[in-house]
């Protein structure tokens, strides 16, 4: 059996939903190829579960808060199980959710893995599917240390799968995922230590979110180690685990070691010899600004690529590829500028466009740079207190504003239209020109001197 296709999608995650999705509005007979569940890392194993075990761990900040408030409140413990299990169903309601969409579109599921039989070809469950384009959208999985032992760590996978709350737990990375569940897991009451091999969190992000939140884990409760690089780990008969490190130290006791070094492109099985490519240097599918691949037809989008590893990006360059083969926008490509993220620690942290040192290192004594630091009303009656910090970074006599970072409550939600601001070429005086929300904290966004 064989069937052809206008176009195909390998992997139904953000990014070949997207690119399918959008095709068939255009009338192209679409199918997309997924080996596990619908929805790729963001649904399953990403955004969505991580953003409830987010709002879990605000609620405990929040019952904390409460006796300040006075509210007769007591927080004994979480149930994780009741807790996994809300999670769970959500996540399996959007999977069908995504199937449903999927058939309402009229593009054909199929599923099975996929591997390439030649350029314009694959193979799933024996299955030979041709097609005119086809997408790589297979994503990327968490990366593992070569040690002794790194199979008694877990990976963000993992950590989704436990079924009760660890009690002591080791993060091995700097990255945000090492972050965000350092955070969900002190806050939900685990005793976390946080392991990077160098000196920062966050290592890309500006100086001022690095060391803000360096010092909000530390003063959470939360230690974090520096110059930790991890040589071996060890289960003892008891089921505990010890870390030993090439510098000598040991470290002992935890009961849950989570691996969270980075991500790796996600190609195993796919043959990609088959159809004429390979993975560069950094392992990914290099590809030009269109997304095409380095083979006439074959594309490649999202996390496989090595681009900013975001859902909406994976979504937005999935949407762009289809505007520009189905021929009804044929210059359409994603737009990498100013691309707005957020890291959801407690608080979160929101950051957009150039840091401070790479706007100086281009623009050098052009910069001029506006910041505060404030504790936000909502902690005057609390005992426990979190800063806010934030920060434009602008460029030249206009002071066209280049970078916005902020960390502190709301800077997820507060983010997203500075983002249209900035990536509209706002300057300092447009910023200033708008009149204030108050009481909030964005207000320190319009107002800072
Ligand atoms: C813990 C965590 C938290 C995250 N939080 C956020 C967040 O808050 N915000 C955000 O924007 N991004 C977040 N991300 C990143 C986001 O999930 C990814 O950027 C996004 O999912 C990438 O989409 P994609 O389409 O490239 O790949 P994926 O969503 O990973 O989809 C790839 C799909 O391809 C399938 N597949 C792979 N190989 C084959 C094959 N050979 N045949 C068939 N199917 C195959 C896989 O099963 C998978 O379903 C997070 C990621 C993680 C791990």
């Amino acid at each position: 059996m064989s069937r052809h296709f206008d176009l195909i999608a390998i992997g139904g995650g953000s990014g070949g939903m997207a690119v399918v999705r959008r095709a068939a509005e255009y009338g192209m007979k679409c199918a997309v190829i997924e080996a596990a569940r619908l929805g790729g890392t963001c649904v399953n194993v990403g955004c969505v579960p991580k953003k409830v075990m987010w709002y879990a761990a605000q609620m405990s900040h929040a019952l904390h808060d409460a006796p300040d408030y006075g509210f007769d409140a007591a927080l004994t413990t979480v149930d994780w199980q009741q807790l996994k299990a809300g999670r769970d169903a959500y996540v399996a309601r959007l999977n069908e959710i995504y199937a449903r969409n999927l058939a309402n579109s009229a593009v054909t599921m199929v599923v099975g893995r996929a591997a390439f039989a030649s350029k314009n070809s694959v193979i799933v469950n024996g299955e030979t599917i041709s097609a005119d384009h086809i997408v790589i959208a297979c994503g990327g999985r968490p990366a593992l240390p070569a040690i002794s032992g790194v199979e008694h760590g877990i990976t963000s996978d993992g950590f989704f799968e436990l079924t009760s709350r660890p009690r002591r737990v080791a993060i091995v990375g700097s990255g945000y995922i090492a972050v965000e569940l350092a955070a969900v897991l002190s806050a939900l009451g685990s005793d976390v230590s946080l392991l990077l091999r160098r000196q920062h969190l966050l290592a890309r992000f500006d100086v001022m979110l690095r060391e803000a939140l360096m010092e909000q884990m530390q003063d959470d409760g939360i230690h974090i180690a520096t110059g930790i690089n991890l040589s071996s780990v060890a289960r003892g008969e008891d089921g505990v685990l010890t870390l030993h490190t090439h510098e000598g130290h040991t470290m002992e006791g935890y009961d849950t070691l989570i691996w969270a070094i980075g991500r790796e492109s996600a190609v195993d099985g796919l043959n990609l010899s088959a159809a004429g490519l390979s993975l560069n240097a950094a392992g990914f599918i290099t590809v030009d600004p269109f997304q095409n691949s380095a083979v006439d037809g074959i594309y490649a989008i999202g996390d496989v690529t090595g681009q900013a590893a975001l859902t909406p990006v994976a979504i937005a360059a999935g949407r762009r590829l289809a505007d520009r083969l189905s021929g009804a926008k044929p210059d359409a490509k994603l737009d990498e500028k100013y691309i707005p993220s957020v890291v959801f620690t407690h608080p979160p942290v929101g950051t957009v466009g150039m840091t401070e040192d790479e706007a100086r290192e281009q623009f050098g004594d052009d910069v001029k740079v506006y910041q505060s630091r404030f504790v936000p009303m909502y902690y005057a009656l609390t005992t426990g207190k979190q800063h806010s910090a934030m920060k434009l970074v602008t460029v030249g006599a206009d002071e066209k504003v280049v970078g916005c970072h902020i960390i502190g409550d709301g800077a997820d939600e507060m983010l997203q239209g500075f983002a249209v601001a900035i990536k509209m070429g706002a300057t300092r005086a447009d910023f200033s020109n708008t009149i204030a929300i108050h009481p909030t904290s964005a207000e320190e966004l319009v107002t800072m001197r």
